[in-house]
């Protein structure tokens, strides 16, 4: 019998990947990872100045609803692409993401809510320079440097089976993860962003469970992170999506911590409304589980240690 996701067509593919993530989205709601609540940050979020979210992705309902649930601070990263094929580039300017973060930012302090000014910027090799010399002109309080699926890259959806056709995970994912390796070398940021998403392109030729069987795939990444002393991000989207959990799971973490590496952030990358602080609950009992007493952030200046436990005093 064939692999039925092989003779998918690759539009079938697109679509019920959506549909699969609308049910995983809806059992998750179910299973409660729709109520985060009383955490101190959320420092992975997009608003409708990112290509690719909804029109609720609005940032003064996150904001109210941040406020109602007791998320105290949050760091607005919307797209930044360098490669002009990528669907942010030249969507939104830094002048209008910087004017719509800091004007929310005064309009909900006195309520209690610090809104930070972020950005994700999507890591490619070839632009390392070009992203140097920007960040260099336009400063953020906080920037994620990601590696994402392109419009020409091996693991769209409409490449990916022939991309793996008889590749094994190291293999396939090598391009992946070196340039990953790559953007943490950079230094240019604070954290990477979902750093193992590949497995969500992979499924279903590989499962979350092959990575789990090949631990030594993370090691030079890792490696680089804790050098660099780039902070994982532990990003609950993966919840919500094929892989169902974090990006990176809880032995990768763990794995990191042991190799001497310290700094965590956990952002629940929403996109749209329903999708704010998604998950996040569940990522931060991953990071206290793993011994973490505090995140890493950075609110412009220096970088800054926030405790996991809301209404410990922040250094
Ligand atoms: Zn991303
Ligand atoms: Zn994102």
């Amino acid at each position: 019998m064939t692999n039925p996701a092989a003779d998918d067509t690759d539009t079938n593919w697109r679509r019920s990947r959506r549909e699969i993530e609308a049910d995983i989205f809806q059992a998750g709601l179910a299973a409660g990872l729709g109520e985060s609540r009383n955490l101190p940050l959320d420092t992975h979020l997009h608003t409708i100045l990112s290509p690719d979210t909804e029109p609720d992705a609005l940032l003064d309902a996150y904001c109210a609803v941040a406020i109602e649930r007791g998320i105290a601070e949050l760091a607005i990263t919307d797209h930044v692409d360098f490669d002009p094929l990528d669907q942010a580039y030249s969507f939104s300017t830094f002048e209008e993401r910087e004017r719509s973060v800091r004007e929310a930012a005064e309009r909900w302090a006195p309520h209690g809510l610090a809104v930070r000014f972020g950005a994700e910027i999507t890591y490619q090799r070839a632009y390392e320079d070009d992203i140097r010399d920007w960040l260099r002109k336009h400063p953020h309080d906080f920037v994620i440097g990601s590696v994402h699926s392109g419009p020409t890259s091996l693991f769209e959806p409409d490449r990916v089976a022939a991309y793996v056709a008889g590749k094994s995970l190291a293999d396939a994912t090598a391009p992946y993860f070196e340039e990953v390796t790559a953007s943490a070398r950079s230094g240019l940021f604070d954290s990477i962003g979902h750093m193992d998403v590949v497995k969500r392109w992979l499924v279903p030729h590989f499962m979350p469970a092959d990575f789990a069987a090949e631990p030594e795939l993370y090691e030079p990444v890792l490696r680089a992170m804790v050098e660099s002393g780039t902070a994982v991000e532990i990003n609950a989207s993966g919840l919500r999506q094929l892989p169902r959990e974090t990006y990176p799971n809880a032995a990768v973490v763990a794995r990191y911590l042991e190799m001497g590496g310290r700094a965590v952030t956990i952002g629940s990358d929403a996109h749209r409304m329903g999708w704010f602080a998604y998950g996040l609950a569940e990522a931060y009992r991953l990071a206290q589980g793993a011994g973490i007493e505090a995140l890493t952030f950075r609110r412009g200046g220096d970088r800054v240690w926030v405790p996991l436990a809301p209404g410990r005093s922040q250094t």
